[in-house]
C-alpha cells in the first residue's frame, strides 16, 4: 500500500519508483467517508484501513499531480529523531559510537515538517543536509520487544533532517531540536510505503544528491540501532502513538564534516532517494 496526501486528501497510489505518471484513488470518495479524507485520521485505525486498502487497485485511479503531494504524516503527537545512528557518520563527526542505554534522541518540532517538494528557505549560510529513513507509527507501542516492533509501523518514507549548525553549536552543549526545527526543515514523502511492499525492509539504500552530485550514500542495514531496536527502546521510555514520526538518523556525507565545511546556498536542489520508496526534492531559497 502506498498512501499519499494529495492536496491534503488521503490517496492510494499505484506503485511507481518515479514521481511521474502517478495514478491514485481518493480514499474518502472510494469508501464513502468510512476513511479519510484526512491522512492523519487514518493512523489510529491503521489495521482496518490497511486491510481495506489492499482491496483497492489504484492503477484504475485518476492522474495525480506530484506538485500536490504533501506530508503523509502531517499531525504527529511526537516526532523522534536519532543522532549518530550510522558508524560512518559518527566517525566523520569525530565520535565513537557504542550502543549504550538509549540512542541520542531529540525532536523536530512538528511545525518544521513539510511536504516532499516544498522549497526550503535558508535562515542562514550554515544549513546542512541529512537524508534519513522516516517511520510512521500505526499502532500504540508501549514497551514493545524488538521482535514485535515492525507490527507497530504503518509505513516508511523518505525524510530530510535539515540542520542549522550555528544554532546547533552556539550553546554550552549542542542543541539539536531547535537547530533542526526551522520551517520546512523536515520534508517527508513522497508518500508512505507499507513495509510489505519492500524487498527487504531492513536493508534499503539511501542516496542524497545536491545539484546532481552525490553527497551521501548508505544502507539502512548499517544503522547502529535498527528501526525495531529504536521502537523497542523509545517505547520503553514513553508510548509511541499512531501517527508519530521517527527520523532514524543519517549516514556519512553531511556538509559540516567536510574539509572545508560545505553548506547549502540559494538555488541548490537537494534530492533524497530511498530504494523501494521514492525520492523527495527541495529547492533552497534565500531568507525566511
Ligand atoms: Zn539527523
Amino acid at each position: 500500500v502506498r498512501l499519499a496526501a494529495v492536496s491534503g486528501r488521503a490517496t492510494l497510489l499505484a506503485a511507481t519508483e518515479g514521481s511521474h505518471e502517478l495514478h491514485g484513488v481518493d480514499v474518502a470518495r472510494a469508501i464513502g467517508g468510512r476513511f479519510g479524507p484526512d491522512v492523519a485520521a487514518l493512523y489510529p485505525e491503521w489495521e482496518a484501513f490497511r486491510e481495506w486498502a489492499t482491496t483497492v487497485d489504484p492503477a484504475d485511479g485518476d492522474p495525480v499531480d506530484p506538485a500536490e503531494l504533501g506530508n503523509p504524516a502531517p499531525a504527529p503527537a511526537q516526532v523522534f529523531a536519532i543522532g549518530l545512528n550510522y558508524h560512518d557518520h559518527a566517525a566523520e563527526a569525530g565520535l565513537q559510537v557504542a550502543r549504550g542505554l538509549v540512542p541520542p534522541t531529540f525532536t523536530k518540532f512538528p511545525t518544521s515538517l513539510s511536504g516532499p517538494f516544498a522549497p526550503v528557505a535558508l535562515p542562514s549560510d550554515k544549513v546542512d543536509w541529512e537524508i534519513e529513513l522516516v517511520a510512521v507509527i500505526g499502532r500504540r507501542a508501549e514497551r514493545v520487544p524488538a521482535a514485535e516492533a515492525w507490527s507497530c509501523v504503518a509505513g516508511l518514507a523518505v525524510g530530510q533532517d535539515y540542520s542549522e549548525r550555528a544554532v546547533q553549536m552556539v550553546g554550552p552543549a549542542p542543541q539539536f531540536s531547535l537547530a533542526k526545527s526551522f520551517a520546512g526543515f523536515g520534508p517527508i514523502g513522497p508518500w508512505l510505503v507499507t513495509p510489505d511492499e519492500l524487498d527487504d525492509r531492513d536493508d534499503l539504500e539511501l542516496v542524497c544528491e545536491i545539484n546532481g552530485e552525490q553527497v551521501q550514500k548508505g544502507r539502512t542495514s548499517a544503522m547502529v540501532w535498527p528501526l525495531p531496536d529504536l521502537i523497542s527502546v523509545l517505547s520503553g521510555v514513553c508510548p509511541l502513538l499512531p501517527g508519530d514520526v521517527i527520523f532514524t538518523g543519517t549516514p556519512s556525507g553531511v556538509g559540516m564534516a567536510r574539509k572545508p565545511p560545505r553548506f547549502l546556498s540559494a538555488g541548490d536542489v537537494v534530492v533524497s532517494r530511498i530504494e523501494g520508496i521514492g525520492e523527495i526534492r527541495q529547492e533552497c531559497r534565500a531568507g525566511r
